[in-house]
């Protein structure tokens, strides 16, 4: 996969060349003259434009909508068994965020790294920790992971079965379902201060990088005057977020398809 990003000086060049344009209006720096770079990081990666120019980037997809992402892109391609490994990769990155955001609800002091690393490498540990937290967090019974689709998994990643389009369809279907009606729950617990509870885990996230990279600034040229950049920080849309993808099969669609940003 991929992301379609500007480079910070190529744009801010861009506006400087533009100042006095007037229509019809053609940007000197248009989208489409982005660099497409690979996306094999994250939340942090580089990458130095055709120019030269360095950009340090932060994106605040989550992990979970970028595999999701990725999974869907797989079945566009053809890449069945392919889907279902990297879903059901999404849904497990999906159950580690919504451990933090409700541990974060209770209290915001938490070392989550220390925590999270005694269970970093099994994951029905912390499909438990989920169960057991979902139901204190709403008072209610978790949504149990289906059997079948259990099953299905397993004979995927570790017997290596190979797929059906349909049964990759059947898998993303449910797990884009369960993301969306547990963030829905989620919404519903806490309208007013989600934002900043998302804030603090991609705080703590992006911590290292960020800390790393201020100490090194980026030195660009806007107006004639020197500014130092630390990171920029990249949000946009993805099959998970897009307001016009109400149900899974909208993912599929023509008009869903991304001209910036994420790429297949
Ligand atoms: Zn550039």
């Amino acid at each position: 996969m991929k992301i379609k990003v500007s480079c910070m000086q190529c744009f801010s060049n861009g506006q400087e060349q533009d100042k006095d344009k007037t229509l019809p209006y053609i940007p000197s720096y248009p989208y489409w003259e982005y660099p497409t770079i690979e996306l094999d990081k994250w939340p942090y990666l580089e990458f130095t434009c055709e120019k030269g120019h360095l950009t340090r980037l932060t994106i605040s997809f989550e992990l979970y909508e970028l595999l999701f992402q990725q999974a869907t892109y797989c079945i566009m391609d053809g890449y069945y068994r392919e889907s279902i490994s990297t879903y059901n990769a999404a849904l497990e990155r999906f159950i580690e965020y919504m451990i933090e955001i409700m541990m974060l609800s209770n209290s915001m002091n938490l070392d989550f790294n220390k925590l999270w690393k005694e269970v970093s490498n099994q994951s029905e540990r912390q499909l438990g920790a989920f169960y057991f937290l979902y139901s204190i967090h709403f008072n209610e019974l978790p949504p149990f992971l289906d059997k079948n689709k259990v099953a299905l998994r397993n004979q995927v990643v570790h017997k290596g079965k190979l797929a059906t389009k349909e049964e990759a369809l059947g898998f993303g279907k449910y797990v884009f379902d369960y993301i969306k009606n547990t963030l829905h729950k989620l919404e519903g617990k806490h309208p007013d201060t989600l934002g900043e509870l998302k804030a603090m885990r991609h705080f703590r996230l992006i911590k290292p990088d960020y800390e790393k990279a201020m100490k090194n600034p980026i030195k660009i040229v806007v107006d004639g005057e020197e500014q130092y950049l630390g990171n920029t920080n990249m949000a946009g849309p993805c099959f998970l977020t897009q307001e016009s993808i109400k149900n899974y099969e909208d993912c599929f669609k023509e008009e869903n398809q991304l001209s910036y940003g994420l790429q297949r």
